[in-house]
């Protein structure tokens, strides 16, 4: 059985990740920073469908942390599918902010910057030891690398760091046969964006109406096309950052 181990999979675009993963025979490692009972969720979701998931806590903004995380990762795949290594990373975790760059703090910078970019990049070089050989990586960044967000400033810039990382990933780790994708969402309706969304019902309607399919997304409109990169048959796309964005300002 392929294992893939997503971050942030407690709600939002991360559990439509595993969901979807799972329905296509994987076994997942979700995990979790603030929202046990999500993760759980998800967790016996799949389970009840006949799939195998397990439940790790992880910040990723904590790099002291991630090498005992690597330890726990170790014993569970061991104990749950008696393997050594696991075959996806998805660094998806993260959280948005809006701010314009006049009154953005150095606490509010550094903390995007913990967790968008210097973030995945510890965690993927810790858990490469336990990455399989032939096994692929992607990177969740955004459309607002693209196109400028008025108040997005810094995350954009993380993002669009990772979409480079991305492309080094690839080529450093090519030799192992392990391929590295982005993938670039537009505007979807989870947790980070609905509060902006409620509050300004004018914001989601001209995000759509810049659209060309005429909506917002939903976090299944990306979770299935992750899952469907994480199938072998994708195997040639490499070193990518994909949008999945509906048309996005096109
Ligand atoms: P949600 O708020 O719905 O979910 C965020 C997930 O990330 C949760 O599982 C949360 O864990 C986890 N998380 C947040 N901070 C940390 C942290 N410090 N360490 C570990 N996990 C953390 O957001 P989305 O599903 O919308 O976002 C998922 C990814 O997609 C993010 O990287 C985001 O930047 C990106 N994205 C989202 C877009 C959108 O419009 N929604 C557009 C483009 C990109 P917990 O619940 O346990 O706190």
């Amino acid at each position: 059985m392929n294992i893939a181990l997503i971050t942030g999979a407690s709600r939002g675009i991360g559990a439509s990740i595993a969901a979807h993963a799972a329905q296509r025979g994987m076994g997942v490692v979700v995990t979790y920073n603030s929202h046990l009972a999500g993760a759980e969720t998800v967790v016996a979701d799949i389970q009840a469908k006949g799939g195998k998931a397990v439940a790790l806590a992880l910040d990723v903004g904590q790099v002291a942390s991630f090498a005992g995380f690597r330890e726990t990762l170790t014993k569970v795949l061991q104990t749950t599918w008696g393997r050594s290594s696991f075959d996806a990373l998805v660094n998806n975790a993260g959280y948005g902010t809006f701010n314009p760059i006049e009154t953005v703090t150095e606490a509010e910078f550094d903390g995007l910057f913990n967790v968008h970019l210097k973030g995945p990049f510890f965690l993927t070089q810790a858990l490469l030891p336990l990455l399989a050989d032939g096994g692929q990586i992607v990177n969740m960044t955004s459309a607002t690398t693209r196109v400028a967000t008025p108040g997005c400033a810094p995350y954009a810039a993380f993002k669009g760091g990772l979409e480079v990382l991305t492309r080094y990933m690839a080529k450093e780790f090519g030799a192992r046969g392990i391929r590295a994708n982005s993938i670039a969402p537009g505007a979807i309706r989870t947790d980070m964006t609905s509060g902006a969304f409620d509050q300004s019902p004018e914001f989601e309607t001209l995000l759509a109406s810049q659209t060309a399919l005429g909506r917002i997304g939903a976090p299944d409109d990306v979770g299935r096309v992750i899952a469907d990169l994480l199938l072998a048959g994708s195997g040639w796309v490499n070193a990518q950052n994909i949008e999945v964005a509906g048309g996005y300002s096109i």
